[in-house]
């Protein structure tokens, strides 16, 4: 039998998160604002990610576009240029979607209420409520993984929380406990609790003020919670990137279509294969390569191995084949160019390590 949430005063619970949250909060430059943009910004930019890698993307997006009317003139290939590094590139393709919308069709004008900003590209519940609770105070619980796990070891929720019936459970829960005076500060004391106290492992239950309301804690089972169905088998995918190097410092580059990941960021030429590929295999099908003639090659392996990128559900074995050739006729690029394009993270590396 989970904890009865009668038994939890709802009154001094946030009263107490609150003051809590007072004393011991992060100074992060989102929460010194109540620009909806600029909040927008540092959600979307945070989903997924952790703190200390999202606060420098956060700094270079506001220099970069102060408004969303900046952001909605940049080209996607700009956004995607200065979102490098960060991974799970349809956030920033919706960023960009979502500012020409709101230029468009809001004159430019963030909305801060949540059925407007509901209907925007990339914005689902979670952020709809963080935006508008922390811009304007509106009464829109949020629920992050850090509340799933809170709320899940304090009331003893069973639900798995990577199913999708859980976000109703745990937002009609989180709706209740909501301070109806202080709604915004409940929100990011609430994450903010599960970020620093009741975190994913080794949380600090000795110094924790719900220790003797906690189900977890009284059951000895805080390692049980939150409850998680288990995952998807990872997929294996094997990239070989062919490099081509011609005598008059250019090379060849690809975008990325598709509904496949890294979409509408470049790489160089792809052969993909079903295990990791040998020379032999490889020079088998350069022909697939459109823009190589049939005369013989010398490939290089650069670095004489192959290199591994693991994404949420795909294993990525990747392996970079160097070929010089005299000159290249078709859809060629100069290598000083390079630092104009948006890269998935194994080919930015790459081009910080290849001696041109
Ligand atoms: Fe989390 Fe421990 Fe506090 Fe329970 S007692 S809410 S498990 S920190």
């Amino acid at each position: 039998m989970r904890l009865n949430l009668s038994k939890i005063n709802v009154k001094s619970f946030s009263k107490d998160l609150i003051a809590w949250y007072d004393i011991n909060k992060r100074s992060l430059p989102w929460r010194n604002t109540n620009d909806p943009y600029k909040i927008w910004l540092s959600e979307i930019i945070l989903q997924q990610t952790k703190i200390a890698q999202g606060l420098p993307y956060y700094i270079n997006f506001v220099n970069e576009y102060p408004d969303v009317i900046k952001l909605a003139q940049a080209s996607e290939q700009e956004v995607l240029k200065l979102w490098e590094g960060l991974g799970y590139y349809s956030r920033a393709r919706n960023l960009h979607k979502a500012a020409k919308i709101v230029v468009n069709e809001f004159k430019g004008v963030f909305p801060s209420n949540y059925s407007e900003l509901i209907k925007l590209p990339g914005i689902g519940d979670y952020t709809a409520s963080a935006v508008s609770s922390f811009s304007v105070n509106a009464i829109n619980p949020v629920v992050d993984g850090n509340v799933y796990r809170f709320l899940s070891r304090l009331i003893g929720i069973k639900t798995a929380i990577n199913t999708n019936k859980s976000h109703k459970e745990f937002r009609s829960i989180a709706l209740k406990l909501i301070s109806k005076n202080n709604p915004s500060d409940f929100n990011q004391a609430i994450m903010e609790y599960g970020a620093l106290v009741c975190k994913p492992s080794s949380p600090n239950c000795a110094n924790c003020f719900l220790k003797k309301k906690c189900y977890a804690f009284l059951k000895s089972e805080v390692t049980l919670f939150p409850v998680k169905n288990i995952k998807k088998k990872i997929r294996e995918r094997f990239f070989n990137f062919i490099v081509i190097k011609s005598c008059n410092h250019q090379t060849i580059l690809e975008k990325r279509t598709g509904k496949d990941i890294w979409k509408n960021l470049y790489q160089f030429p792809l052969i993909e294969t079903n295990s990791l590929a040998n020379k032999e295999t490889i020079v088998d099908q350069l022909k697939e390569i459109k823009y190589l003639d049939n005369s013989k090659k010398k490939l290089v392996l650069f670095e004489n191995k192959s290199f591994c990128h693991k994404l949420s559900h795909q294993k990525i074995h990747y392996s970079f084949w160097l070929i010089n050739v005299k000159k290249i006729n078709k859809d060629q690029i100069d290598i000083l160019d390079l630092n104009l394009y948006p890269f998935p993270k194994p080919i930015s590396n790459f081009l910080l390590k290849f001696n041109w």
